[in-house]
């Protein structure tokens, strides 16, 4: 597989480089030379496929010969071992449930796939992560590395901006996993983790990697999921396929749209953001203004600045599609609440990005369409605001239980570099 970066078009990199690189020259994004098509024959027979067939040649189709099938396979079925469910809430809408994996939120999929590739990576020389979370990427990534041989994981979170549940699931597991709480918002972590990655000696001298979704294997991962859930729905509903992502960062919008590149049948994609909306102001007005960034409930799609866009862009660009094909929408939090209760009313407990991402689908859905809306996270991570919100006390699932009691071993920093630069020296060598 051959990626080049879209800042520099002459800088070529093989598929495992882009893995352990993350980052191209001048923070440039990685993207695919060749993005594979089916043909309707080949569409259909893998639709037919179970889930970890369809996977491992969806992969396989971008990876090449880099990695053989087979490893390419057995890296699918340790990643991703757990169900994902379509589950229908109204006659015409289904919720996409993302969630079911160890740290309860679709950040799973692409995490633990990250992981296996690296694994094999750092077989042979030691390697340090570096990733900012705005606070589900942070448990995906640490759980998938955990006491993993020859990787030290760093990763920095926006100190009191993530629910106290999503901190312990994550800052209480001590030896290869070191958490930073900075004193800031997701986009400056995020900027800190850029800067990293400009420094040419740290990268060097500590093989620094991004487990972030501008990381390219999180990204194809997530491909997986959009064609399994096609396979999942009745044939009749797959004709005019809606399907409504909640977004912050744009990846998981971003491997959706890599999904219908390839051939998978969808309509439109909506998206749907939080009032962190950028991309929404963008798309009806065409003008990039990043505002600064608000603390919503849906607290992981906070993001003012989303990494992944020049992405979006590009594939709109090549594969000749209009941006205002591109539905969205934005949801404050009083919506959202009012959103969260609909649907417990309905019989189906969801958490804020959820129901962001419901709202906008059930809003602007068409009568002949059929609604997907992409559930990202378990209620249960949220169990603060929709305990409060629906005025009930959710169970916790036991992945929380057991970590809900202990201690939490984050670092503290300002957002500053020049620090973060010292730490990482301390302990990742
Ligand atoms: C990360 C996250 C999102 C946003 O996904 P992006 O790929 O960054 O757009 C939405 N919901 C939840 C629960 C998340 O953890």
């Amino acid at each position: 597989m051959k990626l080049y970066n879209l800042k520099n078009q002459s800088e070529q990199v093989s598929f495992v480089q882009a893995v352990k690189q993350g980052l191209g020259q001048q923070q440039g994004l990685f993207f695919p030379l060749n993005i594979p098509k089916l043909n309707d024959e080949q569409l259909a027979k893998w639709l037919q496929c179970d889930f970890i067939t369809r996977s491992s040649y969806i992969l396989s189709a971008y990876i090449g010969d880099e990695i053989p099938l087979e490893q390419v396979t057995e890296c699918v079925k340790q990643a991703f071992n757990f169900p994902l469910v379509v589950r229908p809430i109204e006659e015409n809408i289904a919720s996409l449930e993302l969630y079911h994996g160890p740290t309860l939120a679709f950040k799973d999929f692409g995490g633990r796939f990250m992981a296996q590739i690296l694994a094999q990576i750092a077989s042979n020389q030691p390697i340090t992560i570096l990733t900012a979370t705005s606070g589900d990427t942070g448990a995906a990534v640490a759980h998938a590395f955990y006491r993993l041989k020859n990787v030290q994981v760093i990763i920095l979170y926006p100190k009191n901006k993530i629910t106290p549940l999503q901190e312990k699931l994550f800052c209480t597991l001590g030896e290869n996993i070191h958490t930073i709480a900075i004193k800031g918002d997701f986009d400056d972590c995020q900027r800190l983790v850029k800067q990293a990655f400009d420094d040419e000696e740290l990268k060097r001298l500590l093989c620094l990697t991004s487990a972030n979704s501008i990381n390219i294997s999180r990204l194809l991962a997530q491909i997986c999921y959009y064609f399994e859930a096609v396979a999942q729905l009745a044939v009749e509903n797959r004709q005019q396929l809606v399907i409504s992502v909640p977004s912050g960062n744009f990846g998981n919008l971003t491997a959706g749209l890599f999904a219908k590149a390839m051939g998978l049948p969808v309509k439109r994609f909506i998206a749907a953001t939080n009032v962190n909306d950028t991309v929404p102001r963008y798309l009806s007005e065409g003008k990039w203004l990043p505002n600064q960034t608000i603390a919503t409930l849906s607290n992981a799609m906070d993001v003012s600045q989303p990494n992944n866009w020049p992405r979006i862009e590009t594939l709109f660009q090549r594969q000749k599609w209009e941006l205002d094909e591109l539905s969205h929408g934005v949801v404050d939090d009083r919506m959202t609440e009012k959103t969260v209760q609909q649907l417990a009313s309905k019989g189906y407990i969801s958490e804020p990005h959820s129901a962001v991402a419901y709202r906008i689908l059930r809003d602007q859905l068409q009568d002949d369409e059929y609604g997907l809306f992409l559930s990202t996270a378990h209620p249960a991570k949220f169990k603060q605001s929709v305990d409060r919100i629906i005025a009930k006390t959710l169970p916790l699932p036991a992945a929380l239980a057991k970590r809900a009691n202990l201690p939490i071993f984050s670092h503290q920093l300002p957002a500053d570099f020049a620090l973060l630069r010292k730490f990482l020296f301390m302990h990742a060598t």
